[in-house]
């Protein structure tokens, strides 16, 4: 007979949102279990960047300085027009960021970020290669099997297993996400010859020609040895069964040729490049049910336009682990009631933003997103 185990708080997914889950719970003095399915940590992805909000969070970690040492520091996300060159809008960040907004805005290598958020996690607590199959709901607790025949009580569960999520499917049937129409194309250029165009690219610059089609670009250390983009870019359709296929400079160059000579120089600096379907759904009427509670894109999946889809898990995370704190265990109703009350509003905010792909396009001030206070919002 297989036996049971009983623990109590079940994280599913350690991804970027889940691993933050687990290790502030862990922080706020819970027992926590993480299980994800992939066999072991892989460096997946390439860039991704962290605004002022959640470089806080990591604060509170102590993982701030750490990764804040690793990534590069961009002194404004700028926009530019494709084809001439012309700065559409010259956000500040950087020092302005740690002085408006209360910490720095990064952009990493998200592989990088990952590997330091789960090693801050107690390996013994980490799950990798189970893949949540089957969620029971009991009385007092939810029975989770996984796909190694292993079995778990749980007194909570919650749910950072991203866009497919499980426990969405629990909460709210079986629902394929909606492709969104878009793809992104996703490179990490060399950056020989990058250097050799002689040309000086900015740390976070983003292109922009008709129908917002876009490329967004930046450094993802430190030192600037490392410079990636994704592009956003619309599609009839997406007829591949895999997550993601490979492009080519070829099809850069159909797409995006005849432009600026900064953006040519990244066309003629791909060598390896991917195209990835972006996949979307509606903003959910429930975040929680009874022991089961949803974080990320499980709960708020977003085309990736304001670079905000992580950070929203991580804020997650974070709001999650203060309500939890402040009720125990006991009283999770409370608790998820309060966190859905915190989130829903501004998720959907940025998840319809993202959507709509106007994100600092033009003169904008983003202090709604990045001055957010994860530790100082109010909560009821
Ligand atoms: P995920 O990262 O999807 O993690 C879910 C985890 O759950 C995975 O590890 C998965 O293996 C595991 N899992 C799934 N099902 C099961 C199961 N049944 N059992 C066990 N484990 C399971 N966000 C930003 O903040 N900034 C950016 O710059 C940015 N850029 C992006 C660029 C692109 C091209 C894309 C596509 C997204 C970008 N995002 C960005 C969004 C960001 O990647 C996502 O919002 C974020 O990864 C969501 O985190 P999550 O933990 O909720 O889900």
């Amino acid at each position: 007979m297989t036996t049971v185990e009983e623990i109590d708080i079940a994280v599913v997914g350690a991804g970027l949102g889940g691993a933050a889950a687990a290790a502030l719970l862990a922080e706020a003095g819970f027992s926590v279990h993480s299980f994800e399915q992939a066999p072991e940590f892989t460096r997946l992805g390439a860039g991704i960047h962290i605004g002022p909000n959640v470089m806080k969070i990591f604060r509170h970690l102590g993982l701030e300085e750490t990764l804040a040492k690793i990534g590069s520091h961009p002194s404004h996300w700028f926009s530019r027009d494709g084809k001439t060159g012309e700065y559409l809008s010259e956000i500040p960040l950087g020092e302005f960021a740690l002085k408006e907004y209360g910490a720095p805005y990064i952009t990493i290598h998200r592989g990088d970020m990952h590997a330091v958020q789960i090693e801050a996690l107690d390996s013994r607590r980490v799950h990798f290669g189970h893949r949540l199959t089957d969620i029971e709901e009991r009385d007092s607790d939810v029975l989770l099997s996984f796909d190694n025949g292993k079995k778990v009580a749980a007194k909570l569960v919650i749910g950072a297993d991203g866009i497919n999520s499980m426990i969405r499917e629990k909460l709210l049937g079986v629902e394929k996400p909606r492709f969104s129409g878009w793809i992104g194309h996703r490179a990490l250029v060399n950056m020989d010859k990058l250097r050799a165009t002689g040309l000086e690219y900015e740390r976070c610059v983003k292109w922009w020609w008709e129908q917002s089609r876009h490329i967004m670009a930046y450094a993802t250390k430190n030192d600037g040895s490392e410079y990636y983009y994704v592009t956003g870019v619309p599609v009839d359709s997406w007829d591949h069964e895999t997550g993601f296929v490979d492009s080519s400079r070829e099809e850069m160059e159909a797409i995006f040729g005849g432009s600026h000579p900064m953006v040519q120089g990244l066309i003629d600096a791909t060598e390896e490049v991917t195209k990835w379907p972006f996949w979307n759904r509606d903003p959910m009427g429930l975040w929680s049910r009874g022991r089961l509670v949803m974080i990320g894109d499980a709960c708020h999946p977003m085309r990736p336009h304001m670079a905000q889809g992580a950070c929203m898990a991580i804020e997650d995370a974070a709001v999650l682990a203060r309500c939890l704190g402040l009720t125990g265990m006991g009283d999770y109703t409370t608790a998820f009631r309060m966190y859905e009350n915190a989130r829903k509003d501004r998720a959907t905010k940025v998840q319809t933003i993202s959507n709509a792909n106007t994100w600092l396009k033009e003169p904008e001030d983003p202090a709604w997103v990045y001055a957010y206070e994860p530790y100082g919002i109010e909560l009821n």
